[in-house]
């Protein structure tokens, strides 16, 4: 892939006492998907992309930010720790190596988001997280990876959810270490929490969120069973994904096998053993 120069771009906006800081790579005069930073108070809610790396040290509102709380390792969420000086970090246990260590970036991800750098300290997410008169909870929120984490508001019923909940409204692809039927799971109990406003990871803030969220559950349940269906006859992971005519989005070839419609079958069939068993998946 030939890149003449990337144009990177921040983005400020406001949401009652958040701040919600979306950085992107620019292409053709528009973002090529935002990912949204939060701060609340002088902590930030995961960290941007690092591409934006500059933009953000530069930025008159993200001064004095003192601690940055991490969802989950992937490179949209920490590319921009490292434009912070001073700063505490946390991040869920299992992430912390690959938060201080980032893995090298395939071209088509340097593109978009950009390599983090590497972090020297990181502490373990603390239960709860006071921040001026806000005392969120941290909440476990697995499925998208192994150990991501969001942060619970009970009293303003604000949930920083991160990556929890797909993007698309039908969602067919997948990295390797996405859990399909684990996303579900997390986000029916997303369903059962007193949530007013979910700031989402590359949505921003969705008030009201109940039917964002089920659009999404119904979709991924409804081909989970298709899958497990063809899966029951026999049928291979081609034959279910061409049975299901299911199609990669423009940029998929370019992720190098990163993401896949195999990995989203995969997941469905290896993942829901013993199916439906949803509460020991969400363990
Ligand atoms: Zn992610």
């Amino acid at each position: 892939m030939m890149i003449a120069s990337i144009n990177m771009m921040l983005e400020i906006e406001h949401f009652d006492e958040i701040v919600c800081v979306k950085t992107a790579t620019e292409q053709a005069g528009q973002a090529i998907m935002w990912v949204y930073a939060y701060r609340i108070g002088n902590l930030l809610f995961d960290a941007g992309c690092g591409n934006a790396r500059e933009e953000v040290r530069n930025c008159p509102e993200l001064e004095g930010i003192e601690r940055i709380i991490i969802s989950h390792y992937h490179e949209d969420h920490i590319g921009c720790i490292r434009a912070f000086e001073d700063v505490v970090i946390y991040a869920p246990e299992q992430s912390i190596e690959l938060i201080q260590n980032p893995d090298e970036l395939g071209e088509f991800f340097q593109y978009v988001w950009g390599q983090p750098e590497k972090v020297e300290k990181v502490l373990p997410v603390p239960d709860v997280i006071i921040e001026g008169d806000f005392e969120f909870e941290a909440i476990p929120l697995p499925g998208h990876c192994k150990n991501m984490y969001g942060i619970y508001e009970p009293e303003r019923k604000w949930l920083f959810s991160a990556d929890a909940i797909p993007l698309p409204s039908k969602k067919t692809i997948a990295m390797p270490e996405e859990n399909i039927p684990q996303i579900i799971a997390t986000m029916k109990r997303i369903q059962n929490m007193d949530i007013e406003v979910l700031f989402d990871g590359h949505r921003g803030p969705i008030e009201n969120p109940k039917e964002h969220i089920q659009v999404r559950i119904d979709f991924l349940h409804k081909i989970k069973d298709e899958i497990l269906s063809y899966h029951e006859q026999g049928k291979s992971v081609i034959e279910i994904q061409t049975a299901l005519e299911l199609e990669g989005p423009w940029y998929m070839d370019l992720t190098e096998g990163r993401f896949g419609i195999d990995h989203f079958i995969n997941s469905v069939i290896k993942d829901s053993i013993p199916i439906d068993n949803e509460e020991v998946q969400s363990v």
